[in-house]
Parts: structure tokens; sequence; C-alpha cells
């Protein structure tokens, strides 16, 4: 099955099967299930969660696609403007992939905190040399 990506503003009503609609402004991606079972999947687009290549065969969606809350349980990956099929996990990966989402936040979430840390501990030390 091809996918096409279309940029859009705002999310549209109804989407179209074989439609990646990207957002920039509101940095989301959305599209029909590629099962066909008309579920609406939103791929937020963020380092912690989904990026999007373009290259010139059509969209890349990374990492894949699960869709653990549908009925179908689909799981595929959108690669070149291509839905290549994945297994579908059971219920103890789905369980592992959803812990490795919460270890990369953390990891990405502590990084942050370490460099704000580190440059209000600077000021810190700064505002204590003045009146030191
Ligand atoms: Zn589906």
């Amino acid at each position: 099955m091809k996918i096409d990506l279309e940029h859009v503003y705002y999310m549209p009503k109804e989407l179209k099967p074989g439609v990646l609609y990207v957002s920039k402004e509101f940095k989301t991606a959305a599209h029909l299930c590629a099962c066909g079972c008309g579920a609406k999947i939103r791929t937020p687009l963020a380092p912690t969660e989904w990026s999007l290549e373009e290259t010139d065969k059509g969209p890349t969606l990374h990492p894949s696609v699960g869709n653990w809350q549908q009925v179908c349980q689909s799981h595929y990956w959108i690669y070149r403007g291509e839905v290549k099929w994945s297994e579908k996990w059971t219920s103890g990966q789905i369980a592992g992939g959803r812990r490795g989402e919460e270890e990369r936040r953390r990891v990405y979430y502590d990084t942050l905190d370490r460099q704000h840390g580190g440059a209000m501990q600077k000021l810190w030390l700064w505002i204590k040399s003045i009146f030191n």
C-alpha cells in the first residue's frame, strides 16, 4: 500500500486512506490505519515520539506505528511512502515496548533537567560570588 504525504495546517476532519497528513505548525501527523479499519492514528512529531523524513518516494515515519489501542492491533512501518507490515506484538511485547517509550522519555527529560540544572547552578554560583 502506498502512503502519500500531504502538508496541512489543521488536521482535516475526514482523513483519506493512503495519506499521511503532516502539520508542521502543530508538530503532528495523522493517517487512517493502514489495515483499512478506519481508525484515525495520530503520531505526534517530537524527539520522544515520532520523527518524519520526507524522501523523494514518500514519507518515512520512525519508529513503527503500533495501534495497540485499536481493535485491529496493526503494527507496521511507513517507509518511503510504503506500508511495511510488521508482526503483531503479544501483550508482553506491548508492555515491553511501552516501558521502552517511558525509558526514552525519562532519559530525554533527565538530560534536559541536567542541562537546565547545570545552568541554574552556574547562575547561583555567580550570584553567590557577587555577595561574598
Ligand atoms: Zn486497523
